[in-house]
């Protein structure tokens, strides 16, 4: 869906100050418009959305959907792929048990588990738990193929049932596939810097969970039946084994997945990427390897970025350009993130911080070392992290994404009348903002201050 784009709504940082009326437009009236849309119609509206495809796995009637299919950018320039809500409008004259996607019936479910409504880390180094250098004995992946070493041995012990990564072609389109045997998990490795929804999966596995239990359902054909739904009888067999998902993701997806485990106990490990941007398939191939890079994606064997550079392995060269050429054609919502360690994971891996070929590891969480523990044929180094570098990537990540979500948060929930209990209480804990350090040059002396939330453009 289009997000409304005129001389008076800037899209870059900065929030826009939303007109209800016009998003219900927009977006569908509902039947019952006084109580208003999820949230997260405003998350889509001015492209905030990460695309990580959450609130698609939680809604029971499939509502919201990340956009899968390419996007014609000359017609919807703002369309990275994000999330489009579903209303009453779109289904008129449509019997919607005929349909996979279902109008949002405002339940709110979503609204629990977006990671833009929960907000992003005020400290993102305050949950590490210990720090160390990694790198496969036996595997190649991007970097030290720790994550793929990961998954291949907990596999392997039947400490995890499945995992949910990202596979290409030699095109290097994208898709997310589940891995249940050990051996086929290499054939994720490696990093992709376009983007999928990796979440919505988990929709899948919950709702083969949930008709395991055999209770009556509503087949697509309306009939009420005694029996499972059909439709997905070829998928649940498989399904019901997973019990145990590990989820590998960027921070968006990683903050998605963990919101998503509060309410539904079936992911059991959260890998996460650090991550500074992602590109759509559209710009990616279109303009960042053909016109910036002069390659055929065909021939690329390697992308990566690397000391201010985006370096792009081809079977003939290596090309390279400054990161700045292209890190302004990132997704939208990529300039609004404010997360670049995957702060809400189990273990955060990524390259900034060891040395070449090794994997940076940052274990947050006790069920993360426990399940660390448990990985053979992973060598450390004696090398410590330099962590200074991974700090001040982040603060340079959040210095260019600044933009004012706590003006967002009480823009959208203060507006309902009355307004809802939890959007109340997001309110009353919305965290202070994060503490700059700010160099006054003139002087030369440095000063720390709390940095003031921009004020929201009109
Ligand atoms: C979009 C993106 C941006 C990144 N930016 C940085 C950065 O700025 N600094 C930094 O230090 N590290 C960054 N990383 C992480 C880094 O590139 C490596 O993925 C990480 O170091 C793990 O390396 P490995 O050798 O252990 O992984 P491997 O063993 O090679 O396994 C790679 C894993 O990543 C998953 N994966 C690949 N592409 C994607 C994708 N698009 N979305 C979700 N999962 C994916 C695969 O499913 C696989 O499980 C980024 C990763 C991504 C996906
Ligand atoms: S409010 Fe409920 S029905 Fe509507 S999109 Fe969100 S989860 Fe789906
Ligand atoms: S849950 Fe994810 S996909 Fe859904 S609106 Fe929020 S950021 Fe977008
Ligand atoms: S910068 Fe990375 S983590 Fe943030 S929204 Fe983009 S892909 Fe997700």
């Amino acid at each position: 869906m289009e997000a409304k784009q005129d001389s008076s709504t800037p899209i870059s940082r900065g929030i826009l100050k939303s007109n209800q009326t016009q998003v219900l437009t927009r977006l569908g009236n509902m039947f019952a418009p006084d109580v208003g849309l999820p949230k997260i119609a405003d998350v889509g509206e001015f492209n905030y959305c990460s695309s990580c495809g959450t609130c698609e796995a939680i809604c029971p009637v499939n509502a919201p959907v990340v956009r899968r299919g390419p996007v014609d950018v000359s017609k919807e320039k703002n369309n990275y792929r994000k999330m489009e809500l579903k209303t009453e409008v779109l289904f008129q004259g449509v019997n919607p048990l005929k349909t996979e996607v279902n109008p949002c019936v405002q339940c709110y479910a979503c609204e629990r588990v977006c990671p833009i409504l929960d907000g992003f880390p005020v400290d993102e180094f305050n949950n590490i738990r210990h720090m160390k250098a990694g790198k496969s004995k036996t595997l190649h992946g991007q970097d030290g193929a720790v994550v793929s070493q990961i998954l291949k041995s907990l596999l392997e012990q039947g400490e995890i049932d499945c995992a949910v990564g990202i596979v290409r072609n030699d095109k290097w389109s994208t898709k997310i596939f589940t891995f249940t045997k050990p051996e086929d998990v290499v054939k994720a490795s490696g990093t992709k810097y376009t983007y999928q929804p990796a979440v919505a999966t988990m929709r899948d596995i919950h709702r083969a969970y949930v008709d395991s239990a055999e209770s009556p359902l509503i087949s697509p054909d309306g009939v009420m039946r005694e029996e499972s739904r059909t439709y997905i009888e070829p998928i649940k067999n498989i399904l019901k084994k997973y019990k145990k998902v590990a989820l590998v993701g960027v921070p968006c997806q990683v903050h998605g997945a963990s919101l998503f485990r509060e309410n539904f106990n079936r992911i059991e490990l959260i890998i996460g990427l650090i991550c500074m941007e992602s590109f759509s398939e559209e710009i990616m191939f279109s303009e960042v390897i053909p016109k910036i890079m002069g390659v055929d994606i065909r021939d690329v064997v390697k992308m990566n970025f690397h000391k201010g550079k985006f370096i792009v392995e081809t079977t003939k060269e290596t090309k390279e350009v400054p990161i700045k050429d292209v890190a302004p054609m990132a997704r939208h919502g990529c300039h609004f993130c404010q997360d670049y360690t995957s702060y809400y994971a189990d273990i955060s891996v990524g390259s900034v911080g060891s040395d070449d070929g090794w994997s940076t590891i940052f274990v947050r969480t006790e069920k993360g070392e426990q399940y660390l523990n448990k990985v053979k044929d992973i060598e450390y180094s004696d090398k410590p992290i330099f962590l200074d570098i991974v700090k001040k990537l982040a603060a340079m990540k959040h210095k260019n994404n600044k933009w004012d979500w706590r003006g967002f948060m009480k823009e959208i929930w203060s507006r309902d009348i009355p307004p809802r209990p939890w959007g109340r209480e997001r309110l009353e804990r919305i965290p202070p903002p994060e503490v700059e350090k700010v160099e006054k040059t003139e002087k030369g002396d440095k000063a720390e201050k709390a940095a003031k939330p921009a004020q929201p453009k009109e």
